[in-house]
């Protein structure tokens, strides 16, 4: 069996819906829901208002803590390079580095791609 997760929903408990309710008949509660995976914020939340609760609650403080901008980043030729896939004539997918900026184009394996710590040398 594998291992539930719970919501990190900060009132989650406090929505009555018919799944939340569980316990001995007479003496059941509402209660944080349990799933093995989520679909919202990361994999954490079982749903948006969930995960806009936590932020409520929580989000000042995470962006202090990981650091707040204090100024505009800039998009430029050189941190315009994004991951994306498009088909060829042979309705292929394939998969390229794009630069949002340039339109310049670079092939992708599907491994690069799929890799969130693979960084293309644009160099
Ligand atoms: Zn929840």
């Amino acid at each position: 069996m594998s291992e539930l997760k719970l919501c990190q929903g900060t009132r989650c408990h406090q929505y009555h819906t018919k799944d939340r309710l569980k316990g001995v008949k007479g003496s059941k509660t509402f209660q944080t829901r349990r799933r093995s995976a989520f679909y919202y914020g990361g994999g954490n939340f079982c749903s948006l208002n969930c995960q806009n609760d936590w932020f409520n609650d929580f989000g000042d403080r995470a962006i202090d803590h990981f650091g707040r901008l204090t100024e505009p980043k800039h998009l430029n030729e050189n941190n315009a390079w994004q991951k994306t896939y498009d088909w060829d004539s042979d309705h292929n997918l394939v998969y390229v580095y794009l630069n949002t900026i340039t339109k310049e184009q670079r092939p992708l394996t599907r491994e690069q791609y799929r890799d969130d710590n693979y960084i293309l040398n644009t160099s």
